[in-house]
């Protein structure tokens, strides 16, 4: 079921761009909300104002944002500078003050993702406005926990949806803060193809350095835009200091990006790449029919086997298939994992479509 969604030119006219949203991770003070607010709105790329009031921390004892007296400053923020603003809502209670304060555009954090009950809390009470709800992906990577929450909202009567991918949390030490599984962006792409989609950097990267190739990485993509914190002085923050640039610094960034089109109006270009995909399309078919050749000596090798009384799968044989693959992959310059994830799926399989064999009667 294709669920209804604006585009985000829909309820953001003066679009002209992709969706940049900037602002600070928390709202300090009515100084710092303002500020930072003037240095941003400076740049026209950014077309959203951002600011976290209600603040989800991980351990308790560290800044749980200013609260909902950070409204009046967004409605100032708005009124100023005439960007539409956007806070995150946890609760029910959050929603009903954030509509009522009129801001533009609530979001759904991704610890709030991964429950469907507070979900659906947020979507009771947005449920027939005209509100814009952004839903974060949900800290662990469950393309269905996200998809379930956009269901709730657009049952609720939500059509203006956009989807941020803040990367999940890591199961090890890694170098980012929370990894980018694009392949988990890629599954909700072509599940609710309709659906706006924009990244976040920051909660992905954690640390500054690392935003450009995030955010490259994301228009390379084919996403539609960036949530990037900024604060007119990361170093002293107080929250996420590591990971928030100025607003200079964003500029300087924006700048850096080359945002790539999905389409492009080009009749030249597009003959060209329908030529290169008609190329890939015969190779594939190839490739299928030489997998089924494949197929057909397992099962040679099954029935033989069988006669034999010798198992399905054994050991030795694999380990010394896949080196052998490794090898060749490496010469023909195809990248190791894919090898190996490739041989080890066709591997499973021969021994699956073996034991079937030999399990007949
Ligand atoms: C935030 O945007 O400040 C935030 C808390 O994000 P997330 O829900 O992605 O952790
Ligand atoms: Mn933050």
């Amino acid at each position: 079921m294709e669920l209804e969604i604006n585009p985000i030119k829909h309820w953001l006219p003066q679009l002209n761009n992709p969706l940049i949203i900037a602002g600070p991770c928390s709202l300090e003070t009515e100084e710092q909300t303002m500020e930072t607010a003037r240095m941003l709105a400076r740049d026209h790329r950014v077309f959203v104002y951002r600011g976290g009031i209600w603040k989800p921390r991980t351990r308790p004892g560290s800044f749980e944002g200013i609260g909902s007296i950070g409204l009046k400053w967004l409605q100032m923020v708005r009124e100023e500078t005439g960007m539409p603003v956007g806070t995150e809502v946890a609760n029910a209670q959050h929603t009903e003050e954030a509509l009522e304060a009129g801001v533009d555009v609530l979001w759904i954090g991704a610890r709030s993702t991964a429950s469907p009950f507070v979900v659906q809390e947020i979507a009771d009470v947005v449920k027939g406005t005209d509100a814009v709800v952004m839903v974060k992906n949900p800290v662990n990577p469950d393309v269905q926990l996200w998809v379930g929450a956009f269901e709730r909202l657009s049952q609720a009567g939500i059509k203006n949806m956009v989807a941020i991918h803040r990367g999940f949390t890591p199961f090890r030490e890694t170098e980012y803060r929370n990894y980018p599984n694009w392949k988990t962006v890629i599954e909700l792409r072509r599940l609710m193809p309709n659906l706006p989609i924009i990244c976040d950097p920051s909660h992905i990267g954690g640390k500054r350095e690392y935003l450009y190739d995030i955010s490259q990485k994301a228009f390379d993509m084919g996403m539609e835009g960036l949530m990037i914190e900024s604060h007119r002085d990361p170093s002293c923050a107080l929250s996420d200091k590591e990971q928030q640039l100025t607003p200079a610094d964003l500029a300087k960034l924006l700048d850096r990006l080359i945002i790539r089109n999905v389409r492009i109006d080009n009749k030249l270009f597009e003959n060209q790449l329908e030529l290169l995909r008609n190329r890939i399309d015969a190779i594939d078919t190839e490739l299928l029919e030489t997998l089924s050749s494949r197929m057909e000596i397992v099962r040679q090798i099954g029935q033989y086997k069988k006669e034999n009384n010798v198992t399905a799968f054994q050991v030795g044989r694999f380990a010394e298939l896949m080196e052998k693959r490794m090898k060749l992959g490496e010469s023909l310059n195809l990248d190791r994992n894919l090898v190996q994830l490739l041989f080890q799926h066709i591997h499973e399989d021969s021994v699956r479509l073996q034991t079937e064999i030999m399990d007949k009667e």
